[in-house]
């Protein structure tokens, strides 16, 4: 492997632990903004590829932001559905018995046999409600 190559698979590595130690959707300028300082020559499009990388294999989710803005959250090849917070960007798996009877009623419905889903939901988490109430 040539030392650029080598450089490039440390650099999607560090983003990749990032990723997963963040517990919260997370958008490619703030994660670039949250290493520069440990790794000053890792640059804006070279964090945004590596999470692109990490979506399309499988180990990321893509989420929505306001203004075409996309956020990362770390994730299982297997999994597809998320809560995620709006206000304080904390995101939950879904549980996926719940998807159950949407796709059941899909296929008594229109007969269609979903066999792959993303269900994103957005909105306030349990902790958020409960200090929006206490205000
Ligand atoms: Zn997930
Ligand atoms: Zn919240």
């Amino acid at each position: 492997m040539t030392a650029g190559g080598r450089r490039l698979t440390t650099q999607r590595v560090v983003v990749a632990e990032a990723l997963a130690t963040a517990r919260q959707a997370v958008s490619a300028q703030e994660l670039f903004e949250q290493l520069r300082p440990r790794h000053p020559r890792l640059g804006l499009a070279t964090v945004y590829r590596a999470l692109e990388a990490q979506v399309e294999a499988g180990m990321a989710g893509r989420l929505e932001r306001p203004g075409r803005v996309s956020a990362y959250v770390a994730c299982t090849p297997e999994h597809h559905h998320h809560l995620v917070c709006t206000r304080c960007q904390r995101v939950e798996d879904l549980d996926e018995s719940l998807l159950r009877p949407v796709l059941r009623a899909v296929d008594e419905r229109h007969g269609f046999q979903a066999d792959h889903a993303r269900l994103d939901f957005y909105g306030l988490c349990a902790r958020c409600r409960r200090r929006e109430r206490a205000r």
